[in-house]
C-alpha cells in the first residue's frame, strides 16, 4: 500500500487523485491534505480518507476551523503547516497539485524528505528547475510528471535511450481563441476565456491555455523534466486533444501516446508507475474520431510561447519573472482589473526590466516574485 500526500487536495488535480484513490482503495492511504481556504471540501475529504494531518494554508480559516475536524486529522496552517504535509509525514508519495510559486519550497522539502513527487505544479520546475533536478538525483527521488503532455513524452521514452532521441513534440490545443487574431482578443471576457474547447481544468490553467502561456511553461518544464535543450523542442497544435505529445527519435520514428483528454490518466500513471491498472472511461474510437489535425502555432498573436523561450534562454531568474508576471496578470484578469491582451504585454515589461540573476537560490527566486509583484501591481 502506498501513503500519499495531497497538496492542493480540493482543486481540480487533487479531486481526481482522490477519486483514484477512491476507486483503488487497496492500493492507497492518504496520510495528508492540504487545501488554501476551500475547508467545506477539505473536511468532507477528511472524513472519507482520514489523513493524519490536513493542512489550511490560510491561517484565519484554520483557527476559525480547527474545531471542525477534531477526532479526525490534526490542523496545521501557513507555509509551515504545507511543509509538514510535503515533508514531514511517513507519506511515500506526494502528489503536488499546488498553483502557483507556492509549490517551491514544499516540492524541495518532500525531495529532501526523500519522497517520491507525483508532480502537476509546473510553476515549481520552471523556476527552480536548477535546484529540483540535481536534488532529486542526489536524494534518488523520482519526480513523476502529472501534466498530461509530460506523461505522454514519459511514457513515449519508456524503454527508449536518451541519447537517442532528437527531439520533444509537445502537442497544444490551442485552446478557445486558436484561429483569432490579435484585433479580435481585445474585448474578451473572463467567461470566454474560461471556456476550454477539451480539457477540464483550474481557472488559473485555463486562462493559461488561453494565451499559451501553459504551453510555454510547459517547454521550460520539459527542458529541465527530460534534460533536453529547449530548440529541440516543438510545440505543434492539435486541436481534438487526442495525441498527448510525441518523441522524436534519430532514426526518424515518431512515438506517441494517444488517449482521450481525460487527466486521470496521467495523475494515475504517476501514481501506479511503472504499473498499469484499469481506468474508467472513454476509449479512443478512431471510427467516430475520423481524423487528426496539427497546425503550426500562431505565435505572432499568442506570445506566450515566444516569451517562455526566450525566459529559458536566458535563464537565472527570468524564467521566475516570466511566470510572476503571468501569475499577477491572470488574477488581475480573473477579477476583471484587466484585459486579456494585457496578461503577455504584463510579462513582456517585467521581462524588459529585470536585470538577471545567474543561479538564484529558493530565496531569491521567492524575493524575484515578491518584486515583479510590487513593481507591476
Ligand atoms: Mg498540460
Amino acid at each position: 500500500m502506498k501513503k500519499l500526500a495531497v497538496l492542493g487536495s480540493t482543486g481540480s488535480i487533487g479531486t481526481q487523485t482522490l477519486e483514484i484513490v477512491r476507486a483503488n482503495p487497496d492500493d492507497f492511504k492518504v496520510t495528508a491534505l492540504s487545501a488554501n481556504k476551500s475547508v467545506d471540501l477539505l473536511l468532507e475529504q477528511a472524513k472519507e480518507f482520514r489523513p493524519d494531518i490536513v493542512c489550511i494554508y490560510d491561517e484565519k480559516k484554520a483557527l476559525e476551523n480547527e474545531c471542525r475536524f477534531k477526532g479526525i486529522s490534526r490542523v496545521v496552517c501557513g507555509m509551515d503547516g504545507l511543509l509538514e504535509c510535503a515533508a514531514d509525514n511517513d507519506a511515500d508519495m506526494v502528489v503536488c497539485a499546488l498553483v502557483g510559486m507556492i509549490g517551491v519550497r514544499p516540492v524541495i522539502e518532500a525531495i529532501k524528505a526523500g519522497k517520491n513527487i507525483a508532480l502537476a505544479n509546473k510553476e515549481s520546475l520552471v523556476t527552480a528547475g536548477h535546484i529540483i533536478i540535481p536534488l532529486a538525483k542526489e536524494k534518488n527521488v523520482s519526480i513523476l510528471p502529472v501534466d498530461s503532455e509530460h506523461s505522454a513524452i514519459f511514457q513515449s521514452l519508456n524503454g527508449e535511450k536518451r541519447s537517442q532521441v532528437s527531439k520533444l513534440i509537445l502537442t497544444a490545443s490551442g485552446g478557445p481563441f486558436r484561429g483569432k487574431k490579435r484585433a479580435e482578443l481585445q474585448n474578451i471576457k473572463v467567461e470566454d476565456a474560461l471556456k476550454h474547447p477539451n480539457w477540464s481544468m483550474g481557472k488559473k490553467i485555463t486562462i493559461d491555455s488561453a494565451t499559451m502561456v501553459n504551453k510555454g511553461l510547459e517547454i521550460l518544464e520539459a527542458a529541465w523534466l527530460f534534460n533536453i535543450d529547449i530548440d529541440d523542442i516543438q510545440v505543434v497544435v492539435q486541436p481534438q486533444s487526442v495525441i498527448h505529445s510525441m518523441v522524436e527519435y534519430v532514426d526518424g520514428a515518431v512515438i506517441a501516446q494517444l488517449g482521450t483528454p481525460d487527466m486521470k490518466l496521467p495523475i494515475q500513471y504517476a501514481m501506479y508507475y511503472p504499473d498499469r491498472v484499469f481506468l474508467a472511461g472513454e476509449r479512443l474510437d478512431f471510427y467516430k474520431l475520423g481524423h487528426i489535425e496539427f497546425e503550426k502555432p500562431d505565435t505572432d498573436t499568442f506570445e506566450g510561447i515566444s516569451l517562455a523561450v526566450s525566459a529559458g534562454k536566458i535563464g537565472g531568474s527570468m524564467p521566475t519573472v516570466y511566470n510572476a508576471a503571468n501569475e499577477y496578470a491572470v488574477a488581475r484578469f480573473l477579477n476583471h482589473k484587466s484585459g486579456f491582451l494585457d496578461i503577455t504585454e504584463t510579462i513582456k515589461d517585467a521581462m524588459s526590466s529585470h536585470k538577471v540573476i545567474d543561479n538564484p537560490d529558493v530565496d531569491t527566486i521567492i524575493s524575484v516574485e515578491q518584486e515583479i509583484y510590487e513593481r507591476i501591481g
